[in-house]
């Protein structure tokens, strides 16, 4: 072959300042660790851990303008600069008019469901998040899932999986009337779909048909630059346009957003909520002071709101998002290689592996997505977690919920891992692969009320 033909390779648009010393662990180490841990990847000693891919959340590398803008922190108890500075920010780029900050996403999502849901509420949205979810419910509201099919089928190639199923939608506003559904919940590059987009097309037809009847759409808008870069990759009249209109441009579909600025936003903590209706900042600016602190800091630091109000325009860029997303689809695409099972097309966030697919011989009482989430720390001191069964928890009645799908989330931090880190996580995975017939199951021995992934325990069957 020529060499002028010769793909040409993307790299990273940063070079690294700083690194942090991992420790290495023996395997007979690592046994030891995850049975202590009840076998749970959450309750691990982050020390003991080799490669971390448990979450994407708050475990971002930041810049050395984000930390630099750190030192101009106003740690002001009121008025501080540094809000206002975030909330230029926030509505400069997203365009929402008022700002709560707050300590993370969930903490806007306890305040917007409060204000917004009365009991006996219907919330229907593009799959449920555990957190979203469980405010909503603890408002006294139900959620019921709208998303379309292909979204719960991993082996299904729909290019934008997160997207409303607006013949679902219809029929639950027939049913319940729209009085009862104070708004959609629509969140951008669906977390539980396995990070998979939603159509600025779909998003607009949401708009034309919820303005008719007068509904909400507020906007988990955690991971909206990766959504808006499938936007630009994928859908019709969009590859000429930057990342940043095309975060503005869904962002001015919705009358409201809750945020977790742990994901997008390159930070390691913060959040907030925005709304465009006066009614509801109004009442969100009384209701923070209850629950996190005054509304110009909601539960953050000065410094923590300049880091954001950086990592907000620092997300916006296109070389970014083209690197943040490659590591990912790098990722997968040699997983694929070795015949690993995953969720198609590649999410933004992770790699999602079928652990049904991947472990056929356990039923799902027998949490395939935990044990092989622990197998992965066993084999390489990888930590991954599981979003299947135990994730999904019990309904307000107690039953289990069975989710159709049972996965493992490989997902990649912001900014932290190299190539060669992908390497050795993607051999781990075809070494766990090879043995997979001699897995077992496991048990649940403990489980505590609420977002029981976090804290269970099991033993080994
Ligand atoms: C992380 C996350 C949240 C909750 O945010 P926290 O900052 O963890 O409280 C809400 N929605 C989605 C889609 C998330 O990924």
């Amino acid at each position: 072959m020529k060499n002028s033909l010769v793909k040409r390779s993307w790299a990273e648009p940063y070079k690294i300042k700083m690194v942090e010393l991992l420790k290495m662990t023996t395997k007979a180490q690592r046994i030891k660790a995850i049975k202590e841990a009840g076998y749970n990847t959450f309750l691990l000693k982050s020390e003991d851990v080799y490669i971390d891919l448990l979450t994407d959340s708050g475990t971002n590398a930041m810049s050395d303008v984000q930390w630099s803008a750190m030192m101009l922190g106003d740690e002001a108890y009121a008025g501080s600069k540094s809000y206002y500075k975030l909330e230029g920010t926030i509505q400069k780029y997203y365009g929402y008019k008022y700002v709560i900050p707050t300590h993370q996403g969930r903490a806007a999502e306890n305040i917007l469901s409060k204000i917004l849901i009365k009991k006996g509420d219907v919330i229907p949205g593009n799959m449920y998040f555990t957190t979203t979810r469980l405010h909503q419910e603890l408002a006294g509201g139900t959620f019921t899932d709208i998303i379309i099919d292909e979204a719960h089928d991993p082996t299904s190639e729909h290019p934008f999986k997160g997207n409303v199923d607006m013949a679902k939608l219809e029929k639950v506003v027939k049913k319940y009337g729209a009085k009862k559904i104070p708004y959609i919940s629509i969140a951008t590059n669906v977390n539980m779909a396995g990070g998979q987009p939603v159509s600025m097309a779909n998003l607009k037809e949401l708009r034309a048909y919820t303005k008719k009847l007068g509904i909400r759409v507020i906007h988990d808008m955690t991971r909206v630059a990766e959504n808006a870069f499938f936007i630009q990759q994928r859908e019709k009249g969009y590859d000429k346009k930057s990342i940043a209109q095309i975060v503005k441009e869904i962002c001015s579909l919705t009358d409201g957003a809750t945020m977790s600025a742990k994901k997008d936003a390159l930070v390691n903590i913060g959040g907030f909520m925005a709304t465009n209706e006066w009614d509801v900042f109004e009442e969100a600016r009384n209701m923070v002071v209850v629950y996190e602190g005054l509304h110009t800091y909601g539960g953050l630091a000065g410094r923590d709101m300049e880091a954001i109000a950086v990592g907000i325009v620092e997300s916006l860029d296109d070389n970014h998002q083209h690197a943040r997303i490659g590591q990912v689809e790098y990722l997968g695409n040699k997983m694929m290689e070795y015949n690993v099972p995953i969720v198609l097309p590649i999410g933004g966030h992770g790699i999602f592996v079928d652990a049904k697919k991947f472990l056929p011989h356990l039923t799902q009482d027998q949490f395939p997505a935990q044990t092989l989430a622990a197998e992965m720390y066993i084999d390489s001191g990888v930590r991954t977690m599981e979003r299947g069964i135990v994730s999904a928890g019990r309904k307000p009645n107690g039953d289990n919920y069975y989710p159709k799908l049972e996965l493992v989330r490989f997902t990649m931090p912001r900014r932290v891992y190299t190539q060669a880190h992908m390497d050795v996580i993607a051999e781990s995975a075809a070494a766990v692969y090879d043995r997979r017939k001699s897995i077992k199951g496991l048990k649940m021995i403990y489980e505590p009320k609420y977002l029981r992934f976090f804290q269970a325990k099991f033993e080994k069957l």
